[in-house]
């Protein structure tokens, strides 16, 4: 990082400019079809520096690689309601690639995954964490007395060098070599 210019990374816009700006676009391309002074209004400044009223913002990371990203999100109510780049992170410097970009909605999205769920007669249903261990610890035992060649432990992209390394070893320790940081996706 010594020879990069932290000056020439950051956003050279900042969020008020950046509204202000979305808020004139805004309001240029629609006074053109419709009569713009019933239907809009400038932003007041309350509304520019807190949409979300009573929020706090707090300061976190993505989770989506272990690159760890930083993101400010804005919190009401205990409800993750928007996100903001943290220009002052150490890694990403304000940056983020499309995943983090998103990850408010990923979060809240209707079909995130939240619990353990099983599929029993074609039908999802919900489970406990010991359930789903022990479901998986029990097939994985099975499949290991049959021949442990047959199973492939895929890791993720979240996982950091020394997470891969626990992997390689608990597949080398099952007894095969079917091993993939998975990193590549
Ligand atoms: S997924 Fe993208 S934004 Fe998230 S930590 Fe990785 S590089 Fe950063």
């Amino acid at each position: 990082m010594s020879n990069v210019n932290r000056e020439t990374l950051l956003p050279k816009v900042g969020r008020r400019s950046f509204l202000k700006m979305a808020a004139l676009a805004g309001a240029a391309g629609s006074a053109g079809a419709i009569n713009a002074a019933t239907v809009t209004r400038d932003a007041t400044t309350l509304e520019l520096s807190k949409q979300f009223p009573g929020s706090k913002k707090v300061k976190t990371i993505c989770t989506a690689c272990s690159v760890g990203c930083g993101i400010i999100a804005e919190v009401q109510n205990g409800v993750w309601v928007r996100q903001d780049v943290a220009t002052d992170h150490p890694v990403s410097l304000g940056g983020h690639c499309c995943k983090g970009a998103d990850m408010c909605d990923m979060v809240k999205s209707s079909v995130r995954l939240k619990y353990p769920m099983e599929k029993v007669n074609g039908e999802w249903k919900r489970i406990s964490y010991e359930e789903a261990l022990d479901k998986i610890a029990t097939q994985l035992d099975k499949y290991r007395q049959e021949n442990p060649e047959q199973v492939l432990f895929l890791g993720s992209a979240k996982m950091s060098n020394e997470q891969a390394y626990y992997v390689r070893k608990f597949g080398a320790f099952y007894g095969t070599n079917n091993v993939d940081h998975q990193a590549r996706i």
